[in-house]
């Protein structure tokens, strides 16, 4: 902070060539420079602060020099709800002084640097005024509305938001170097807390350490298949044809296969949109993808992905061809989301040729890949895997083998609990606001929309219960999609489920007659029983969490939070389920879900390795692979 001080106060005219995105540290850079000049013609430039999603907050000076420099409303935009901008967006609000080709960035830096007039802050000069008032003037109301806004994004679960916020009052209310102080000592405060130690080591820490975790092969992959393209093999085809790998997609005709073309072209504009592409690439892109109705062209690829529908009888259809139709050294992934790799390719001629590549929609956005061999997959296939899957920018987390996914297990989790909480009663506006509470993105009942009733009825179907106690609940579960399915209420691709959704999708609103098929209002609607919702939602994943780790998906507890904050969007707050159950403790946790009603603390009761650790005092993170 004291050498962005300096920079800025040194009496010399400082320019910042921005040719990149400049996010946190760089941004904080850039801010202390008197003059900011952005390229242009980069659609993929982004400029801001991501550092409330870490649990902390600027601490260069950034919390006090943005809200001087853009005014009030716009700072908090940035530093609290995480707004990105684009070159553009940051010339209009005055964060950038000028935006130029890339050609002539350093030409125009060298020109303000040869020729500016003064070289101060403008928060150093005689007079200065936050652009837009201070927050007992012009931005009061922004303020004040800002504070009731993150109450309800946050729902209080987060501590960041909070300390930024108390940056900018504060700050703003005194000196420059007073509003540095202040940060500083929020900074501390948040550095301390559990919140950012957990989501430092889940975003960071842990990611690195999984994509060093198996040698990729020297040797890249050049062209790929994909069988089925539908919404998982349009994306597939897509992440892969975007790292420059040439893709041959096939479905069962030629306008099935068509279709999954203009799918990823649709894809390829939304990626766009959000700054994760350029507009000009999209024509080289798409032209790497042929879309074909037959398996023929298959012959000559190295890799081919099956993602065709969750279907036993179908899958093993289409693995038997593609084994037949490739050379020896080819290797052939499955994308199930259910199904027991072992048994998928028992029935081939090369079955350590054959392993589980789990994919996540929407394809091209998810960073998480997970890799399930199957109990004859070779490792050198697992490691053909993982260099694939890193060669197409994807985080790969290897599991053990036949054990079911990781996300598979935590998402589905949520979800039946949310369905189990309609069953005894709970009003569904209710149940999904707990998950929203909690800071999931969506509540249970949207997200069971979102999957289609009669796919989560197809996969439930597929893995029979491991007991009869187990079998009470997933009995009653599927009695409750059966009911949706029976009256056509598929999920939102029917245009109804729980949900009744709007044109495309967008708009949503509780079905009215969702009282005739389940009664609800049975259940207290008091405030100890919305906590005792959110409780139930976070545990049921946390449960399934340490289920992973207990039956031996992985013995990585990075894997497990990892894959709940990439792949199910557990509430990131917490680092993650594992993080979460050293934050409060096993003993904690076991009491409080032994509090639950009957049939709920009877779901939880059954953890062997949470009873370890209350027994043990000791925390996840702590214990030896070995001991786990
Ligand atoms: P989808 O219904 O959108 O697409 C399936 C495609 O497979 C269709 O285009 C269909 O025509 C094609 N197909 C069917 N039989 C075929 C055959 N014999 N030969 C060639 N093509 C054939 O399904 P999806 O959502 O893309 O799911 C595909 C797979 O990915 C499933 O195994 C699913 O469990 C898994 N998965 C889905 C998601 C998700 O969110 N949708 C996430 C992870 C994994």
């Amino acid at each position: 902070m004291d050498a962005l001080r300096r920079l800025e106060t040194c009496g010399k005219p400082v320019a910042a060539a921005i040719n990149g995105s400049a996010l946190g540290g760089g941004l904080e850079i850039c801010l202390a420079a008197h003059h900011r000049i952005v390229v242009a013609d980069d659609e993929t430039i982004r400029l801001g602060f991501p550092e409330a999603t870490l649990g902390l907050l600027p601490n260069a000076g950034g919390t006090q020099r943005l809200p001087r420099l853009i005014g009030i409303e716009r700072a908090i935009d940035i530093m609290v709800f995480g707004a990105v901008l684009t070159p553009s967006e940051a010339e209009a609000c005055g964060l950038i002084d000028r935006v130029v080709p890339a050609d002539k960035l350093m030409e125009a830096a060298k020109t303000f640097v040869k020729t500016a007039e003064n070289a101060a802050q403008p928060w150093d000069r005689r007079g200065f005024r936050i652009p837009g008032g201070g927050v007992q003037g012009g931005a009061r109301w922004p303020f004040i509305f800002a504070n009731a806004r993150a109450g309800s994004v946050y729902r209080g679960n987060d501590p960041a938001p909070t300390a930024i916020l108390a940056c900018i009052y504060e700050g703003t209310l005194t000196s420059f170097e007073k509003g540095c102080r202040i940060e500083s000592a929020q900074f501390a405060r948040l550095a301390r807390h559990a919140t950012s130690r957990n989501r430092v080591r889940s975003a960071f820490l842990s990611p690195r350490e999984l994509r060093k975790r198996h040698k990729a092969p020297d040797q890249a992959v050049r062209r790929i298949g994909v069988v089925g393209a539908g919404q998982m093999g349009s994306g597939i085809a897509l992440a892969a044809a975007l790292a420059g790998l040439e893709v041959v997609v096939s479905d069962t005709s030629h306008d099935a296969a068509r279709a999954g073309h203009d799918r990823a072209a649709a894809a390829y504009d939304s990626l766009v949109r959000a700054g994760l592409a350029q507009a000009r690439d999209k024509d080289e892109v798409l032209r790497r993808i042929a879309a074909t109705d037959s398996l023929d062209s298959l012959g000559e690829t190295e890799l081919v992905i099956e993602a065709v529908f969750e279907d036993e009888t179908v899958k093993r259809g289409v693995l038997g061809a593609v084994d037949a139709l490739l050379p020896a050294q080819a290797i052939i992934c499955t994308n199930t989301s259910t199904l027991a790799i072992t048994p998928l390719g028992e029935s081939l001629r090369h079955k350590g040729r054959f392993v589980g590549l789990h994919f996540l929609s929407p394809v091209p956005r998810m960073e998480l890949v997970e890799i399930a061999p199957g109990q004859e997959t070779d490792p050198q296939t697992v490691s053909r895997a993982f260099g694939f899957a890193r060669q197409i920018h994807k985080l790969p987390v290897v599991l053990n083998a036949d054990r079911g996914f990781i996300t598979s297990r935590i998402s589905s989790a949520y979800l039946q609990e949310g369905l189990h909480m309609l069953n005894e009663g709970a009003h569904p506006a209710v149940i999904e606001n707990a998950g929203r509470a909690i800071g999931m993105p969506m509540g249970p009942l949207a997200v069971c929309d979102l999957v289609g009733h009669d796919a989560s009825l197809n996969a439930l179907r597929q893995t029979p219960p491991a007991d009869a106690e187990a079998a009470a609940d997933h009995a009653d579960i599927v009695d409750m999609l059966t009911a949706l399915v029976q009256v056509h209420r598929l999920g939102r691709k029917s245009g109804g489920g729980f949900y009744d959704y709007g044109a495309a999708g967008r708009s949503r609103r509780l079905w009215p007659q969702l009282g005739e098929l389940f009664t609800h209002g049975k259940a207290a609607e008091d405030a100890a029983y919305f906590e005792t919702l959110k409780h139930r939602l976070l545990d049921a994943q946390i449960h399934a969490a340490l289920g992973c780790l207990d039956s031996g998906v992985t013995n990585d507890p990075r894997a497990v939070d990892v894959s709940a904050l990439l792949g199910c969007g557990f509430p990131c707050w917490t680092g993650g389920p594992l993080s979460h159950v050293d934050t409060i403790g096993a003993e904690t946790l076991i009491r409080r879900q032994e509090g639950y009603n009957e049939r709920t603390a009877r779901r939880f009761a059954t953890c062997g390795l949470l009873r370890r650790l209350a027994e043990d005092g000791r925390d996840i993170y702590d214990i030896d692979k070995e001991d786990r």
